[in-house]
């Protein structure tokens, strides 16, 4: 298939088109290497330096690619940020993913067009049950929430528009090799970067604000699912588990030996207390389940991003 993946210089989309390009795929990654940094990008993928508000050079990039799938994983993907300073996010989150979808839209002679969306467990804000199945209210606490949820309109609207075939993934906090530590699942690897030299790492709030993790190995093979299956879908990509803060602290501090405590500041505005998704529609749908266990998945990632030998 001719693939085009958007932010495939970052994190995700990174492991997300390796997972592409390792089935055979053609990939072309379409980056402004806001986050994202070149040595992620696969080296037989064809790079586009091109920022998605750009519509001009984006839609040459569609002209020449011709992509049957468009994985969308450029944004800006900062919740707190996105609180204080929400124009940068509403730009290219959402002018950005709008852009994008004309530009596939309007492509002509590919048949059987695919957009594939990550969306985020921000998205639903304030719930009654966890884990949260997605039915639930999208009633987003942050721009970045918000961002995406208006993403998750356009991209029905213009599917319904251009006759395109859809997928949404609402995905937990992401964790693993290559993770920016100004993302939303960062906490895994800028925990991991302190406690790595003995240094105090600061929780916000009391320790017990909960997030649900997943392995961004688990998501890469979720988009290859998604290649072929559940159209139209929009399903949490999650683990249905809540971990605390205090949890990954300590996954962590017991991986480097430290002994001591972390240091806890004022809970941060924008940021939901507790969390977990429901993953049981990708089960159904997509036959998706985690394979990576947190503890398990945290040693990896800590073992990779520091080169360390594992233990
Ligand atoms: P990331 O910052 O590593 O990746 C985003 C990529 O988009 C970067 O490579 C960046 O350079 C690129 N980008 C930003 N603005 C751009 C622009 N204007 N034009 C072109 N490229 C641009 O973040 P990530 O954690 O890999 O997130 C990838 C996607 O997954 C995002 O859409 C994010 O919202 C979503 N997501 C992430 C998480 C998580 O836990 N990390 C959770 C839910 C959803």
């Amino acid at each position: 298939m001719r693939i085009l993946v958007t932010g495939g210089a970052g994190f995700i989309g990174s492991h997300v088109v390796d997972a592409y390009m390792e089935l055979g795929h053609h990939v072309a990654v379409v980056d402004n290497l806001h986050s994202g940094v070149r040595r992620n990008v696969n080296r037989k993928a064809i790079f586009y330096g091109a920022d998605i508000e750009d519509p001009g050079a984006r839609a040459r990039i569609f002209e020449r690619e011709r992509p049957q799938v468009v994985s969308h994983h450029a944004a800006i993907a900062e919740v707190a940020n996105s609180v204080v300073n929400p124009t940068p996010t509403f730009a290219v989150n959402v002018v950005g993913t709008v852009n994008v979808l004309q530009a596939f839209g309007k492509v002509t002679g590919v048949r059987n067009k695919r957009f594939i969306f990550a969306s985020t467990a921000a998205a639903y804000g304030v719930r009654k049950r966890n884990p949260t199945p997605e039915s639930a209210p999208l009633e987003p606490l942050s721009a970045y929430g918000l961002s995406k949820v208006m993403d998750e309109a356009a991209i029905r609207y213009y599917a319904d528009l251009f006759g395109m075939r859809f997928v949404i993934f609402r995905y937990g906090n992401v964790y693993g090799p290559r993770q920016n530590p100004q993302g939303e699942g960062g906490v895994v690897a800028i925990f991991g970067g302190l406690l790595q030299h003995g240094e105090q790492p600061v929780i916000f709030g009391d320790g017990r604000k909960t997030r649900d993790y997943i392995s961004v190995e688990d998501i890469a093979r979720a988009n290859v699912l998604a290649l072929t299956k559940g159209h139209g879908a929009t399903m949490n990509l999650a683990s249905g588990r809540q971990v605390t803060d205090r949890q990954v602290f300590d996954t962590i501090a017991r991986f480097f030996g430290y002994e001591g405590e972390p240091r806890y500041l004022p809970h941060r505005p924008g940021e939901i207390m507790r969390i977990s998704l429901d993953p049981q529609r990708a089960a159904r749908v997509l036959g998706w389940k985690p394979r990576v266990m947190f503890e398990a998945g945290v040693a990896k990632t800590l073992q990779a991003l520091w080169s360390l030998p594992s233990r």
